[in-house]
């Protein structure tokens, strides 16, 4: 199954999107080690939850590697309770510390190409594509395409992708679409978030997108209504 579309295609989305909704100013964060927390923090929660688990450590002074690393587990697990799944993500997070710890830190990692970053963060036990991506590009600021499940959904009503691709193939659409530009896919990745929580939700709002005259599924919407 190949993802292609052209950048006439992608920048059109985006365009839209971004006069909707205006600059997302993403990641909310003040610093790598933070982004790279929460990337971790955020799977499978709200990022409201993530919100309150961020405050708690930086409330207890542990949001470093060495203050994450010397602190005991049980104490760890209970400050990122509210992101849910916090025994397993205490182990993700010490997981992370010590990764950066052996590879000399964030500043020693800054000296790889993308491709031996995302493979040195795909290492990590805990660390799959969409973290690692996350991690890349708002944390290590390089040109990678974050995919998730609101980018497949919206893309696949829009009728660009089939749906049953593959993480890397369609984040090799967009990268081959766009070329490399981090600014364009932080902002992208976070106006397809804001979308598909507000509008192109599990039940469509077809009837509010902007992106419905472009779009496969809004068609069909359309024409049902009309009654054509
Ligand atoms: S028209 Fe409907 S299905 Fe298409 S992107 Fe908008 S909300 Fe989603």
């Amino acid at each position: 199954m190949s993802f292609s579309p052209s950048r006439q295609q992608l920048r059109q989305v985006f365009d839209l999107l971004l006069r909707d909704y205006g600059k997302q100013g993403w990641w909310p964060a003040e610093f790598p080690f933070e982004v790279m927390v929460g990337a971790i923090l955020t799977q499978n929660t709200a990022w409201s939850n993530v919100e309150t688990a961020i405050f708690n450590l930086k409330q207890a002074g542990l949001l470093s590697q060495r203050a994450m690393l010397q602190a005991k587990p049980e104490r760890l697990a209970e400050l990122i309770r509210p992101s849910g799944y916090f025994n397993l993500k205490t182990d993700r997070l010490n997981n992370l510390c010590r990764f950066l710890q052996d590879s000399g830190g964030e500043c020693a990692l800054l000296e790889k190409t993308t491709a031996e970053l995302r493979d040195a963060l795909l290492s990590v036990n805990g660390i799959g594509p969409e973290t690692a991506d996350d991690m890349l590009l708002y944390a290590f600021e390089r040109p990678v395409f974050v995919i998730d499940t609101y980018t497949r959904r919206i893309f696949t009503r829009l009728g660009m992708a089939a749906g049953e691709e593959s993480y890397e193939e369609l984040r090799h659409g967009f990268e081959a679409g766009l070329g490399p530009h981090v600014r364009l896919y932080n902002e992208f990745h976070a106006l397809i978030v804001r979308h598909a929580k507000e509008v192109c939700n599990t039940k469509p709002h077809c009837e509010q997108c902007s992106l419905v005259k472009i779009c496969l599924m809004g068609d069909n919407c359309q024409r049902e209504i009309s009654g054509n």
